[in-house]
């Protein structure tokens, strides 16, 4: 769904992203972790396009990134993302915030789109708080409200960027519970998150980042048992 071709990135003279090349195939959920500054959050944002890269290709469902205007509004509404902060409009409701995307990007009616939002807001068990602002809300409830907004637009791919890192440690198992519900049914989903029990019950690989380049990827079960490089197990023996 998603490939990656000799991508480099650079901020200023910093190189961020080094000869990455990446395919994520429909229905896959990967998993990248890596130390701080590594280039996790900036592959997410050259991902949707939130940055353009330096050089190499990305192609998105067969077609490239490097375009502009309504190809690129297109395309951008093709990938999800929820970010470590929320990101809700404060000033409007819970459900509000779940149907502005599909109403004004999507052309659909308000009844409809609120029909829909109702039934996302259901699956991420917030239904009863529709009506509420996101201050009223926990982090917890707030960040299962971001994943149904990002499911409204029916994406063919969720970025999910450390989306459990702000949270109290009691809301973090909520939002992996639907992620995990996400990742059963099949959604596509390239996932940064320090959380390996998420990765383990959930991702069909693992990628690990460092300095801007991935250093090595591998299925979860071999990855945390069996890590390839010394950077790799250096990192694992800090966090787990
Ligand atoms: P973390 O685990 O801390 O979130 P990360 O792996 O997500 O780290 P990135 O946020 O992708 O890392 O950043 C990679 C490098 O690029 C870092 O050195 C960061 O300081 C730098 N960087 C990121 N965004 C910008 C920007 N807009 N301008 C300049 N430098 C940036
Ligand atoms: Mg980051």
């Amino acid at each position: 769904l998603v490939r990656l071709e000799n991508v480099n990135k650079h901020f200023g003279t910093l190189h961020v992203l080094k000869d990455i090349d990446l395919d994520i195939a429909r229905g896959e959920v990967v998993v990248a972790i890596g130390p701080s500054g590594a280039g996790k959050s900036t592959l997410c944002r050259v991902i949707n396009r939130l940055e353009t890269i330096d050089s190499g290709t990305i192609t998105f469902d067969g077609k490239s990134l490097a375009v502009e205007g309504r190809a690129l509004a297109q395309l951008r509404s093709e990938v999800g993302m929820v970010f470590q902060s929320f990101n809700l409009f404060a000033h409007k409701t819970i459900l509000e915030n779940v149907t502005l995307g599909p109403i004004r990007v999507r052309k659909i009616a308000r009844d409809q789109a609120e029909k829909r939002g109702m039934e996302l807001l259901e699956r991420v068990g917030i239904a009863s708080q529709a009506q509420k602002y996101p201050a009223q809300l926990s982090g917890g409830q707030q960040q299962r409200v971001a994943i149904a907004r990002a499911l409204a637009m029916d994406p063919k791919m969720i970025l999910f960027d450390e989306p459990t890192s702000a949270l109290d440690p009691e809301m973090v198992q909520e939002v992996l519970d639907v992620m995990i519900s996400l990742a059963r049914d099949g959604m596509t989903m390239l996932v940064v998150t320090h959380e390996m029990g998420f990765a383990r019950r959930a991702a069909n690989r693992v990628v690990f980042m460092a300095d801007g380049a991935v250093v090595e990827q591998n299925t979860p079960d071999e990855f945390f048992t069996n890590p390839g490089t010394d950077r790799a197990r250096d990192f694992l023996s800090k966090i787990l």
